[in-house]
């Protein structure tokens, strides 16, 4: 089967080059220049662990190409799929659909035979309605389905997510559209891959559901060990002895600097706009909303907490700078407003990151990005763990202690146990444990 994906981005990529995998002929197309250029050469515009492999494979087996003409790629396809971003807009938090509008308009012009139309992106609740009727407009002789097909992988795992999903919701009511999506994804119904098949806008509504409910629970337990902090309680057992409990389970239940990335924060915000369109109040995730926001400001106070108020002029160390492991994404990550915070208190401000270093250099000016985890804490005041990559949970702790000028760590992420801290002599500031300030 011919698929041209429009947008060659975390999702685009990953998903041209899994379908590609599956044995289809991809086409990823991207109107970013620099990004197809270096494909073409090679060059992953992301980290994610195993693309590289993945699209080295598929591109030699003349099963994946990239092109920025997106004409021919879609006049081409059976199947379009929609990877564009749908970022925050600015002001109102409503998702920003012209990146999608712009993408439908040109394959409206472009498209020759049956096609389906595919949104990947997430969209609010009845977007699919105006790219049809987008695609009618330009084109009334098209010969078009629009379908919704949100995407739930997890960056830093995504190739695994793609594959191996625990569902695949294709939002159509259409006979021939669904014949269409069940045949890109035979591969995996095969194996048993869940597929389910529901109405359009509730497709779509099923995406922005899933992440604030997962949003939810993160900023549950993250107010949960505040409390433990308070009542002498510890947070990770807490979430061990809930989480036990099927009827809850055990993910998403890590407390930590509150949720950040290129999803929750932006896809919670046009959930509440969406309820508001609606007149319907989303209330407990308008307040999973706030909590969170204010959860990133206490973050920056806890580390000056463990300066005992003393942070101008200080250096501040950070490992880990991604919104989580495995990723480069800087998108909307804790660390930004944590080391904003920081230096506007006078701290100066070091960091590194085993990847998105190059990331944050675009968004994080005046940070002194070091080459290694020991290189960033030599003569530092104070380290602050922030992403819980593999290196970090195993540093030498001696010599951590000996490169600092004072044995104090912030652990964001909850990865050294209490005692071996203790053991070594630091002061160690974690999350919603015993011993946390
Ligand atoms: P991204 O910003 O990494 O990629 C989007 C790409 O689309 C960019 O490379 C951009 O140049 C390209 N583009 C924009 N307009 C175009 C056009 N007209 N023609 C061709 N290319 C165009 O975004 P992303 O993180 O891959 O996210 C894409 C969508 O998937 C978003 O709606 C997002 O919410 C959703 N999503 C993302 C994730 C994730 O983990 N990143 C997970 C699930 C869903």
């Amino acid at each position: 089967m011919r698929v041209a994906m429009i947008g060659t981005g975390y999702v685009g990529l990953v998903t041209g080059a899994c379908l590609a995998d599956f044995g289809h002929v991809v086409t990823c197309v991207d109107k970013d220049p620099a990004k197809i250029e270096g494909l073409l050469a090679g060059r992953m515009p992301i980290y994610e662990p195993g693309l590289e492999d993945l699209v080295a494979r598929n591109v030699r087996e003349k099963r994946l190409s990239f092109t920025t003409e997106l004409a021919p790629a879609v006049r081409d396809a059976a199947v379009v799929f929609l990877a564009v971003g749908t970022p925050s807009r600015r002001g109102d938090g409503h998702a920003d659909l012209s990146y999608v509008y712009g993408a439908v308009r040109e394959i409206a012009a472009a498209v020759e035979g049956f096609t389906v139309v595919v949104t990947k992106s997430t969209v609010p609740v009845g977007t699919g309605d105006e790219v049809e009727r987008l695609i009618r407009e330009v084109r009334p002789d098209a010969d078009v389905r629009v379908v919704s097909n949100p995407e739930f992988l997890r960056e830093g795992a995504a190739i695994e997510d793609f594959k191996r999903p625990d569902r695949i919701v294709v939002g159509t009511e259409d006979e021939r559209a669904k014949e269409v999506m069940a045949e890109v994804y035979r591969p995996l119904h095969l194996n048993q891959g869940p597929l389910l098949f529901t109405a359009r806008r509730t497709s779509e509504l099923i995406k922005y559901a899933a992440n604030a409910f997962l949003a939810t629970k993160v900023t549950f337990i993250n107010e949960i060990a505040d409390l433990c902090e308070k009542a002498g309680a510890n947070v990770q057992e807490v979430a061990r002895g809930i989480g036990l409990d099927n009827r809850i389970g055990s993910k998403f239940l890590h407390a930590g600097p509150g949720f950040g990335g290129s999803c929750f924060p932006k896809d919670t915000l046009a959930l509440l706009r969406t309820g508001q369109e609606h007149g319907v109040p989303l209330r407990i995730v308008e307040a999973v909303v706030g909590v969170n926001d204010a959860r990133k400001a206490a973050m920056a106070r806890r580390v000056i907490a463990a300066l005992d108020g003393n942070i101008a002029g200080k250096t501040v160390a950070l490992l880990g700078l991604a919104f989580k492991p495995n990723t480069d994404d800087m998108r909307d990550s804790p660390s930004i407003p944590i080391v904003l915070a920081l230096q506007d208190k006078g701290a100066k401000v070091r960091a590194y990151d085993p990847q998105a270093m190059e990331e944050a250099h675009k968004v994080l000016s005046d940070v002194d990005y070091r080459s290694s985890a020991y290189d960033c804490l030599d003569g530092a005041d104070v380290a602050v763990i922030v992403t819980e990559w593999d290196e970090f949970r195993a540093l030498d702790l001696e010599r951590v202690k000996n490169l600092l000028t004072q044995p104090v760590i912030v652990d964001l992420r909850n990865i050294y146990r209490l005692e071996d801290m203790k053991r070594h002599g630091f002061r160690y500031e974690s999350i919603g444990r015993e011993g946390t300030a």
